[in-house]
């Protein structure tokens, strides 16, 4: 049994005689723990009686009718649990959809036939305790163990409500309005006895005019004051309100959907084949797939989904952003019908649950989600996809902090399924893989119908005229400028790429370029703007800025960083009368306004995209010729080891947004280090250079794919009590490691360092950072820190975190 309460272990419980029949793995029970009753999942069932041990507590209730997952998921959810220290009750609550972790209520009432069996003597005397209780009690909460009361309950003794918490998902009405039947929309607003007051009145009634009904929700998403309206017009007797009950359709609607191409490149022909071979032989393996921004995965996708099919299994496709599953789904959906699922954590609650039941149903061969979508309860699994696998959005950064591309290998392998990582820039770490042999390579090196890759043009901003700029406090250079206005006045779009992340500043050398580094960790050091201080957020080394440059000696060093709304306001200066749109966490943040944001760009309605890391995902719209980088600095200065790695796929993955359709594309890139490998690589298209110099990087300072890392972040509400807990975690691990004389050396201890993100929601961060070679024997060593940090902590108002392969040390 994984119970809901944080601890690492399976418990076992005793199965009383009256709810044997029901026990089934993957159903919810009710089970007492530490004095509680807690929400467990039957992960396991040791049928055998005579192992009866009876000094096990009883399951108090089973919660549901069929199980809401299947036993081929318990091992995957262990090795989650065990991997990535997370209880597995954690794991498999948060893998479930959402509404059915709060606890069910049942209340009773007595019958008259037990109100009668009460003046008898025809029951025994526990029975009649509960009974006298029900009847004190009418309606309330009934106390746990519940099975003892299903025998009164058949008895015909007691009635049991079965009252479901209120934020459970369930089937759903909406509500519509529509006219009623003898009135007519231009009727109404011709008659000029009804005053139309508000300005969109009559857009609002010719909208709804056309239809049979519309749901309120919508009309109140396309109508601000929608709400209100309806109401007025209810109220005159021309509109009623009705309810219905809907399926949750969560595709919205279709973004793009395309028809297959006539035929194959020879390239995705060849990748093709060796995905069948695999899945014909259905035994687990891993492939690599390399193939350039352009180069037609999306098919290569759908065949080889198509083909699982076939065989007669399922599949599941990862893609990293929410945004993109809407994209992805439009075309699969139009291209294999409804038995296409939608998985991710913009759903609603209701929507989650309803796509959950249709694949536990069997109802589904395909699910398109992001991370989340990984655990999706499906028996018959013979694929996994993972779309734009480098991609950090796979890493979960809450509990269970899981790198959904790494689980897929594991769940793969688990269930004899094939693994696609795809990607136009591989992961340093998946590419080592394929070197060394663990998974296959397989790679298109050409884009479809040999479209040439955009020119990429670098734009150095030492040159003396940008420098100007830079004291106008202006983001666009000339040449990008112009770019902007020619592509435009050609009526082409145009995407702009801004990495935004206002806190981090660097200290940059506008002379030479160069930002200041950390001499023990290869780190850009950040700049703190009120301890005029540069900081290395992986072991905690301290500068003092000096205004001259350590490289190139010149005086005048800058601290640097900026957002998108500078850049937003900047455009509609520089490019007058174009339509400008901004695309990042901000923007988005409400259901439905990516895929109208996505749509308006697609039909041409806006001119210019300007964005953060979103804007760079896998989107394909033909129209864009032109796509500019802000600033490639910004992200090689990102306090990360994996800053170089993130700057060459950001600049070509970005890149690989101009120029898809027949048009050429064009790139520009602005930077102070047009001579840096990340950016020399990517401007060539080639990937190779780059992994060789990174991978020589890695291996020198023992980073992954090397040596593996752990982040232990500290955080509390008080400064000095949280500095402290870290340095006294820190002092236990290095007391726990100088006792194994040996073994000890082999786990390196970075810190305590104050966490880039020094405050973050109220909670001073603290980290401390761990590397080894030895994977096991780090994962030995983190429960030993666990458990220490239990008393180290206690009461200090201090938590703790441990983060396995982490990707975000902010
Ligand atoms: P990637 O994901 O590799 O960047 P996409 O799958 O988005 O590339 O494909 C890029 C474009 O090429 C899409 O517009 C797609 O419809 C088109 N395409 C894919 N395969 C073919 C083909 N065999 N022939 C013609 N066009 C194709
Ligand atoms: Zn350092």
């Amino acid at each position: 049994m994984a119970v809901c309460a944080p601890v690492e272990n399976l418990y076992t419980y005793s199965v009383p005689g009256d709810l044997r029949p029901e026990i089934e793995v993957g159903k919810r029970v009710l089970v007492p723990f530490n004095n509680r009753e807690v929400i467990g999942y039957i992960a396991d069932i040791g049928l055998d009686d005579k192992d009866i041990d009876y000094s096990l507590k009883d399951i108090s209730d089973i919660l549901d009718q069929k199980p809401l997952f299947g036993s081929n998921l318990i091992p995957f959810f262990r090795w989650i649990s065990d991997y990535y220290l997370c209880p597995i009750g954690m794991v498999i609550q948060s893998a479930l959809p959402g509404g059915l972790n709060a606890l069910p209520f049942k209340s009773g009432t007595i019958t008259d036939k037990g109100l009668a069996a009460l003046d008898s003597s025809s029951i025994r005397p526990d029975q009649r305790i509960i009974l006298e209780q029900i009847k004190k009690n009418p309606g309330k909460r009934l106390p746990p163990p519940l099975y003892k009361y299903y025998q009164l309950e058949k008895k015909g003794l007691i009635s049991i409500e079965r009252q479901e918490p209120a934020n459970k998902a369930g089937p759903l009405t909406w509500t519509y309005v529509r006219f009623k039947e003898d009135h007519r929309p231009d009727a109404i607003i011709n008659d000029s006895s009804f005053a139309l007051k508000a300005d969109n009145e009559s857009e609002f009634l010719e909208c709804l005019g056309v239809t049979e009904g519309l749901p309120l929700r919508d009309l109140c998403s396309m109508f601000s004051n929608g709400n209100y309206l309806a109401e007025k017009w209810v109220k005159k007797g021309v509109l009623e309100k009705y309810t219905k009950e809907v399926f949750r359709d969560p595709a919205g609607t279709i973004v793009n959907p395309s028809s297959p191409p006539d035929v194959l490149s020879d390239h995705q022909e060849t990748v093709l084949s060796s995905l069948k071979k695999g899945m014909d032989k259905g035994a687990f393996a891993t492939y690599l797939l390399y193939g350039v921004t352009g180069s037609g995965k999306t098919e290569v996708y759908y065949n080889a989904i198509s083909h699982v099919i076939a065989l007669g299994k399922q599949a599941i496709m990862l893609v990293p952003e929410i945004a993109l599953t809407i994209f992805t789904e439009g075309l699969f959906r139009s291209r294999l019908g409804n038995r296409v699922a939608l998985f991710h954590s913009g759903l609603s609650k209701g929507e989650r649950y309803d796509q959950w039941m249709m694949m536990l149903r069997d109802e589904v061969d395909l699910v398109i989600g992001a991370r989340s979508a990984l655990f999706a309860p499906l028996s018959r699994l013979g694929l996994i996809i993972v779309d734009e696998e480098y991609d950090s959005s796979y890493k979960q950064e809450e509990s269970p902090r899981y790198q959904a591309r790494d689980a897929a290998v594991a769940r793969g392998k688990m269930e004899n399924a094939i693994v696609v990582l795809g990607s136009g820039t591989p992961s340093v770490q998946s590419f080592h893989n394929s070197e060394k042999k663990h998974y296959h390579i397989v790679t298109m090196p050409e884009r479809v119908e040999k479209r040439p890759l955009p020119d990429i043009k670098i734009v150095d901003m030492k040159s003396l005229s940008e420098l100007e700029n830079i004291d106008k406090k202006k983001l666009l250079s000339p040449i990008l400028k112009n770019a902007l206005m020619e592509n435009f006045e050609k009526g082409k779009q145009a995407i702009l790429f801004l990495n935004r992340r206002g806190f981090s500043r660097i200290y940059l050398c506008p002379a030479c370029g160069e930002s200041v580094k950390c001499p023990n960790c290869d780190l850009t050091l950040t700049y703190h703007l009120h301890a005029r201080e540069l900081t290395c957020h992986y072991c905690d080394f301290k500068l003092v800025p000096d205004n001259r440059c350590p490289s190139c000696r010149h005086e005048g060093m800058i601290p640097y960083g900026f957002g998108t709304e500078k850049l937003e306001r900047e455009l509609v200066e520089s490019v007058p009368g174009a339509r400008i749109a901004r695309f990042d966490r901000d923007t988005t943040r409400k259901k439905g306004q990516i895929n109208r944001l996505l749509k308006s760009f697609g039909n041409n309605e806006l001119d210019i995209l300007v964005g953060t890391q979103m804007v760079t995902k896998g989107y394909d719209f033909p129209n864009v010729t032109l796509v500019g980088v802000i600033s490639a600095d910004l992200s090689l200065g990102f306090p990360d080891f994996r800053a170089g790695e993130r700057t060459f796929q950001i600049l070509s993955q970005v890149a690989g947004r101009a120029g898809r359709g027949v048009d050429r594309g064009q790139v520009i890139i602005q930077t102070f280090n047009p001579g840096h490998y990340a950016i020399e690589s990517a401007k060539k298209h080639d990937y190779k250079s780059f992994y060789e110099h990174e991978i020589q990087l890695r291996e020198l300072l023992n980073y992954p794919p090397f040596g593996y890392l752990a982040c232990i972040r500290l955080s509390g509400n008080e400064l000095g009590r949280t500095q402290s807990a870290a340095v006294e975690v820190g002092q236990e691990m290095r007391r726990i490691l100088d006792g194994w004389p040996k073994k000890g050396k082999e786990i390196q201890v970075l810190g305590p360092a104050e966490a880039p993100l020094s405050k973050l929601r109220g909670k001073y961060r603290w980290q401390l950072l761990l590397k080894s070679k030895n994977s096991g024997l780090l994962h030995y060593f983190l429960r030993r820190v666990k458990d220490q940090s239990v008393s180290i902590l206690k009461g200090s108002g201090v938590s703790i975190v441990i983060d396995i392969d982490p990707y975000q040390m902010l």
